[in-house]
């Protein structure tokens, strides 16, 4: 281990509640936390490329946008100062603009000027009247009262203003970002490297897809939705299949993961009573945390360090790995990748469509669906709870999150929600 690096254990135990034993949710998510600093390395991609990807500079604009004050309908520029009052007035249209066509003259008094939505506005004028309320003949234009100063007038820079930061460095690009880095001129910038991230599975009971199954085995799903989730993120994936119970077999695999990854992420073998090799070949390679988490489904998993990897022990039931991923591994991940804003899962409200069994001392993580009725949102459990029920993972659209002191939820009561859609 390096010696400059901090130990994992002493940082952990420094956060308020932690009790590796019965380690609250929120303790857990600050105890990784704590220990997490953003990876290095950057690289120059194109804005079209960028989407997802973290900055790694701010954004500071050149030019204003728009550059120049312009037409924000159909109509005619005019100065404002020659309208009458109460009456119509009477002007000389005296030439045209269009969107990427200037007028080079100035509208002097008595004068408009025949405009298109986005034409620059033409020396002189303030004001645009919008066609449909003026009358034309020839070059004879008749504006009707009640014009004022300004209107339909797009101010140059009333987007982006020149030397103000419009994005900070730690900031995932979405598609609104991009947009206005391309109006900005900006044809690359410079982001964070992607996070390497390697899994793999762990059980003598795995099977892989085009295997026949022997009694007692499983297929190996788990790597399915880990490669799911972790797609998502759009990290750089290494899958290294299935490792047996195998203290050598895993010491083996965990020390080639972390030579070349950011961060390992493993399944199974990490629940007590589990063979404890399997922990123990964690251990000896870096400092490696098992902790048993107040919560369900998830209870046991380690976190850990093998050389400059951060290690991601989650237990094997399926819809535990899913759980804990969104809960723990999704935000650690990001941060390592650079985000600098709050990657954590939004809380909404919702309320309760039927009773829901809890008990406190730990946080549950239902599946649940939300859904309409008139002009509330409410939430229904998908049926069976059990963590090997992966299909309760597929059928919910949120988790109904039951904090840890809360019992017995009664019909109706307001509950927390984190929705799938588009998080992950
Ligand atoms: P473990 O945490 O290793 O004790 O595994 C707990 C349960 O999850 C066992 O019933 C395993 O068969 C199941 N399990 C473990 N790994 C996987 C996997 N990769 N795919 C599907 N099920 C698994
Ligand atoms: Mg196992």
């Amino acid at each position: 281990m390096n010696e400059r690096i901090a130990s994992i254990r002493a940082v952990a135990s420094c956060v308020e509640g932690y009790d590796p034993d019965a380690l609250p949710v929120d303790a857990a998510r600050a105890a990784i936390r704590a220990c997490l600093a953003p990876i290095a390395g950057l690289e120059r991609v194109a804005t079209r490329s960028a989407l997802g990807r973290v900055l790694a500079e701010d954004i500071v604009p050149a030019i204003d946008v728009p550059a120049h004050d312009n037409s924000a309908m159909d109509g005619w520029a005019l100065r404002a100062a020659d309208l009458n009052e109460t009456g119509e007035t009477a002007l000389t249209e005296i030439g045209s603009a269009l969107a990427g066509r200037t007028y080079d003259g100035t509208v002097g008094p008595g004068q408009c000027v025949r405009v298109m939505t986005g034409a620059v506005m033409p020396r002189g004028a303030d004001c645009v009247v919008v066609q449909e309320v003026v009358r034309a003949d020839g070059a004879r234009i008749v504006v009707p009262a009640g014009q004022k100063r300004g209107q339909n007038v797009r101010a140059a820079g009333e987007d982006l203003k020149t030397g103000v930061a419009v994005l900070r460095s730690g900031r995932a690009l979405t598609p609104a970002d991009l947009g206005m880095i391309a109006s900005l001129g900006i044809g690359e910038v410079s982001v964070r490297r992607r996070l390497r991230v390697a899994f793999f599975s762990t059980g003598d009971e795995l099977a892989s897809i085009g295997q026949p199954l022997a009694a007692g085995q499983v297929y190996d799903s788990n790597r399915y939705t880990l490669h799911a989730m972790l797609t998502r993120l759009g990290v750089e994936l290494a899958d290294l299949g299935v490792v047996r119970d195998d203290p050598r077999a895993l010491e083996d695999v965990l020390r080639r993961a972390a030579a070349s990854a950011d961060a390992v992420v493993t399944s199974g073998g990490v629940s007590v009573g589990e063979a404890d090799f399997v922990k123990q070949g964690m251990a000896r390679l870096g400092e490696v945390l098992f902790w048993k988490i107040a919560m369900r489904p998830g209870r046991p998993m380690a976190f850990g360090r093998i050389g400059s990897a951060f290690l991601f022990g989650l237990p094997g039931n399926p819809v535990a790995v899913m759980v804990t991923f969104y809960q723990f591994v999704r935000e650690a991940l990001l941060v390592l990748g650079g985000r600098g804003d709050d990657a954590a899962l939004p809380l909404l409200c919702a309320q309760a469509a039927h009773a829901f069994r809890k008990v406190p001392g730990r946080t549950e993580f239902q599946r649940g669906i939300l859904y309409r009725d008139g002009a509330l949102w409410k939430v229904k459990s998908t049926g069976q709870q059990g963590s090997g029920v992966l299909r309760s993972m597929s059928e919910a659209n949120c988790f109904v999150v039951l904090e840890h002191a809360r019992g017995r939820i009664e019909a109706g009561e307001p509950v927390q929600v984190q929705l799938f859609e588009g998080l992950i």
